[in-house]
């Protein structure tokens, strides 16, 4: 099926069953803007759960905070975002569509790489066993122009993305031929910055309204309390804050679902190191964040980390965890080392001092940073995509399954009567009432049992028992696994043990030990 097709469907389940809505539906929706439903709350709960628990009980020196969306506008003066929070925007005469003039140019830079592919996919069915990639990379005239037209382009794009250069994004637009997939023209009109920042006032007009901001990321909120929780909580240096919060971007296009959005939720941490260290500190959260990916098992061919070329006005290293999504390689974290620069700035704007005293080196400094930023949102469309499966049956049905990892599942355990008489409903009750404290059962009455398991699997519900009428005195269920179909007969005094270590978040977190 065609990576396209693909992504159609999981769309389509994610409203089907429960995991996303588009917003304000009955009114035909609101663009980029998203609900999730009964099971996308279960599973974004459990994401924020893995991460939050990841940073603030597996690092004895990182806690959390939750602060404010509004904050005070001078905040974002500080941090750089009045002035250069700007994407670079360019319509279509023609269409009347708007694009990101830096993706357009993203864009064309991946089909050369597909181009190149394309033609090492060919060769390699051409010659076979006795195919050399490498050799083929280096001398096939076709690659090499390939490769040589893409490096052109990236070089040219770096250097104006640099130097801020618009007129010059506009020329590689028009030189590269990059045509509007809406109307097939290239008549474009100028590139112009856009801010995306929302704006709204504070006060009523009578006091005097004053403009506040929605905040474009959740770090300022920590960055504003760096003083705040060092105090209070007598932290040393290394130490983190951690914190899972809305935040909102009016983003120029917005595509693809919910990987771009204009409310998203993002879990940030801001990591606080000795001057000189960060870069050190850098490389070990690549591989902390890394790991903590890896461990939801959807394998390692599926991540890559992507340096930046071009650095934030804040940063001295950043990269990104890409994750194959079925548009391609897409950022779902941010790693940056983000220097002094956000506390040096509320230093000089709010007047304040904003040091740490070192009782090591006996020096006072402003704190350096590692920031990681993870998009709950995006993560779930990476949990998604790569859960959603059809899968053909023996007996020539197919199933779609949710092979999600049990411990982000919505619902651990489904509990069917078999039959809705003979008192098996409420042997089902009776078992559902002694295990649902311990983790989330779901109870199911209606329909065969062949209907209530693809129901489940479709949810991804990694456990169903089944109870019938020999339960009644043998006291055991029948024990479905969703992934290998497979049933087995257990005792129920046994099912909590069974179940619960493989569901709970814990067993996640003990991957990461
Ligand atoms: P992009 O280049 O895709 O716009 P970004 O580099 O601006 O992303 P950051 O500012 O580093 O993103 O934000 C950190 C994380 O927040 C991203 O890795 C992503 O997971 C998430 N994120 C950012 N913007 C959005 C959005 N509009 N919708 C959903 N998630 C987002």
């Amino acid at each position: 099926m065609a990576q396209e097709d693909t992504f159609k469907k999981i769309v389509s389940h994610c409203k089907e069953y429960g995991f996303v809505f588009p917003s304000s539906d009955i009114y035909d929706g609101l663009a980029a803007v998203y609900d999730y439903g009964q099971n996308g709350v279960e599973l974004k709960n459990n994401i924020k759960q893995y991460w939050w628990q990841s940073m603030v009980l597996l690092h004895e020196n990182i806690v959390g905070i939750d602060s404010a969306i509004f904050m005070h506008p001078t905040i974002w003066k500080a941090s750089g975002h009045v002035d250069a929070f700007n994407d670079p925007l360019i319509d279509n005469r023609d269409s009347k569509k708007r694009y990101r003039a830096d993706v357009l140019i993203e864009d064309q830079l991946a089909k050369y790489d597909e181009k190149i592919d394309k033609e090492v996919a060919k060769a390699r069915k051409r010659f076979g066993e006795s195919f050399d990639e490498a050799m083929f990379r280096q001398t096939n005239p076709r690659v090499l122009e390939n490769v040589q037209k893409r490096d052109a382009l990236h070089a040219r794009f770096e250097k104006a993305l640099n130097d801020n250069d618009l007129a010059e994004i506009k020329q590689i637009i028009l030189d590269e031929g990059i045509v509007c997939p809406i109307s097939g023209t290239r008549n474009w009109t100028d590139v112009r910055q856009f801010n995306l920042m929302f704006k709204t006032e504070m006060g009523s007009t009578a006091e005097g309204a004053s403009t506040i901001y929605l905040r474009p990321e959740t770090a300022q909120g920590i960055f504003v309390n760096y003083l705040n929780v060092q105090k209070t909580g007598r932290m040393k240096i290394p130490f983190g804050i951690a914190q899972i919060g809305k935040a909102f971007r009016n983003e120029i296009v917005a595509r693809q679902f919910i990987f771009r959005m204009r409310e998203f939720e993002q879990m940030e941490m801001q990591f606080f190191v000795r001057p000189g260290t960060e870069l050190e500190w850098f490389k070990r959260w690549k591989e902390t964040r890394m790991a903590w990916h890896l461990a939801l098992g959807f394998g390692a061919e599926n991540y890559r980390f992507h340096d930046h070329e071009k650095l934030a006005h804040y940063a001295n290293a950043a990269s990104d965890v890409e994750f194959r999504m079925p548009f391609g390689f897409k950022e779902v974290e941010g790693i940056h080392s983000r220097t002094n620069f956000d506390l040096s700035q509320h230093e000089k704007y709010s007047g304040r001092q904003i040091k740490y005293f070192d009782p090591e080196t006996n020096e006072s400094y402003t704190p350096y940073v590692i920031e990681t930023s993870i998009g709950v949102d995006r993560m779930f469309l990476s949990v998604m995509c790569h859960s959603y499966q059809e899968e053909q049956l023996e007996n020539g049905e197919t199933r779609v399954v949710l092979r999600l990892p049990a411990a982000l599942a919505p619902v651990k355990l489904a509990v069917l009567p078999l039959v809705k008489k003979d008192g098996l409903p409420e042997k089902a009750r009776e078992i559902m009432d002694e295990l649902k404290f311990h983790f989330n059962c779901k109870y199911e009455e209606k329909d065969t049992i062949g209907k209530r398991y693809r129901r489940m699997d479709a949810i991804g519900t990694p456990y169903c028992i089944t109870v019938d009428h020999d339960t009644l005195t043998d006291k055991c269920v029948t024990l479905r696994d969703r992934d290998t179909m497979q049933q087995q007969r257990v005792a129920i005094s046994d099912l909590r043990g069974l179940i619960e270590d493989k569901v709970s978040i814990t067993s996640l977190l003990k991957k990461l030990q």
